[in-house]
């Protein structure tokens, strides 16, 4: 038997076990860095399968490194399982979990017979906008000794190299001064008008930003009576650009509208966070191509999906690996339109046979690429190389 086959067989002997893994981190979402269970549950299955087992890497206590094989070929595949406030698994990442726990141990059976060492990375933390666990886990050496990163996420349709922008994601606190809102206004100062002033200025400001500039947010804040003016307000805000570079010229700017707000009104403003932005993703040319041809094979071809290959999506702490080691981050779809990511519709979705099977092809083409990598002499001897 190939190794493709071993690999093939290997999973189909497990999958029915992964789609209940799936179901049960969708049945149980957990926020960012709060992720116990799932976790757990994650080690728990790759122990199960043979994997040397590392918990709590890189000072965080729901990431891990999980570990099988020793060839010379060092693969980590990422496996994220945070949710969403308030609507669950509405980006999937229960997929992204049990896709990654497939695709290690459908090619861990091979590992040895084809050179490969197969890591599965535990990254906490994705939907947090700031300081990721990718980042953190970056910084920390959790992906030491990693010559090639990859994982798969869900969408709505396929998409091999979803245009993929930086972004950072920050917190804006206005001090005012409370009173009586009709016997003594002329005593306070009002920290909503700020925020009312920072917004109107936002909107002004988006006439001469880039079409591809993000800037949205909300007010977590906004006061605590109508008859009390608002002292204390806060918001939460993310601003988007293609790149970190481009991101950092338009930061200013927006950081400037919140303080048109304090200016304006007589409060004081502070803004934290959006220190540790997340990367746009370089999506690594070579590996993108055999991970096609690998999804291709499995009976998964990428439609051409017109304006969608050129406009910005999201953003990830996965460009912060790319930027570092090669990488790919494809999109798997589950078939959900009209639902997309982000809406309770497509929490629903996470968990339907359509999501099963790209949690089946996400696995199998990861499976594969791995194979790929380290027995192409050429894509796989360049990736140790330049380590
Ligand atoms: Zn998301
Ligand atoms: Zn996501």
């Amino acid at each position: 038997m190939d190794a493709k086959s071993g690999a093939r067989e290997r999973f189909e002997s497990s999958r029915a076990g992964l789609v209940e893994l799936s179901h049960r981190i969708h049945a149980h979402p957990e926020l960012g860095f709060e992720e116990e269970k799932a976790s757990a549950w994650l080690c728990e299955s790759l122990a199960d399968v043979g994997f040397s087992v590392e918990k709590g890497v890189g000072g965080l206590p729901t990431a891990f490194r999980a570990r099988a094989g020793s060839g010379p070929l060092h693969i980590g595949i990422c496996a994220e399982y945070d949710c969403l406030p308030g609507i669950g698994h509405a980006c999937g990442h229960n997929i992204i979990a049990a896709s990654a726990v497939g695709a290690a141990l459908a090619a861990a059976k091979v590992a040895d017979e084809v050179g490969l060492t197969v890591n599965v990375i535990g990254t906490p933390a994705e939907e947090v906008g700031n300081a990721g666990g990718k980042i953190l886990l970056l910084e920390r050496g959790a992906f030491e000794g990693i010559h090639a990163a990859m994982m798969v996420h869900p969408a709505p349709f396929d998409m091999l190299r979803a245009k993929i922008i930086a972004a950072s994601m920050f917190e804006v606190h206005y001090t005012g001064k409370e009173s009586h809102a009709s016997a003594f206004p002329e005593l306070g100062v009002n920290a909503a008008d700020a925020i009312t002033i920072a917004q109107t200025a936002l909107g002004l400001l988006r006439q001469h930003i880039r079409s591809t500039d993000r800037i949205h947010g909300i007010v977590t804040n906004g006061g605590a009576a109508p008859n009390v003016i608002p002292a204390h307000t806060s918001a939460k805000y993310i601003v988007r650009s293609g790149t970190l570079e481009q991101l950092a010229e338009l930061r200013p700017k927006v950081h400037r509208c919140f303080e048109a707000g304090a200016l304006a009104t007589g409060s004081k403003v502070v803004i934290t966070g959006g220190d540790k932005p997340y990367a746009e993703m370089r999506h690594h040319e070579a590996m993108a191509a055999i991970y096609r041809s690998n999804s291709e094979a499995l009976g998964r071809p990428f439609p051409n999906l017109g304006e969608w290959e050129t406009r910005p999506t999201g953003s990830t702490d996965m460009g912060n690996v790319s930027l570092a080691i090669p990488s790919i981050h494809p999109m798997i779809g589950i078939n959900s339109l009209p639902a997309v990511n982000h809406q309770p519709e497509f929490t629903a979705h996470c968990v339907t046979p359509d999501a099963d099977k790209a949690l089946e092809d996400a696995a199998l083409a990861m499976a594969w690429t791995c194979i790929d990598l380290a027995t192409n002499a050429e894509v796989g001897e360049s990736l140790i190389a330049r380590a």
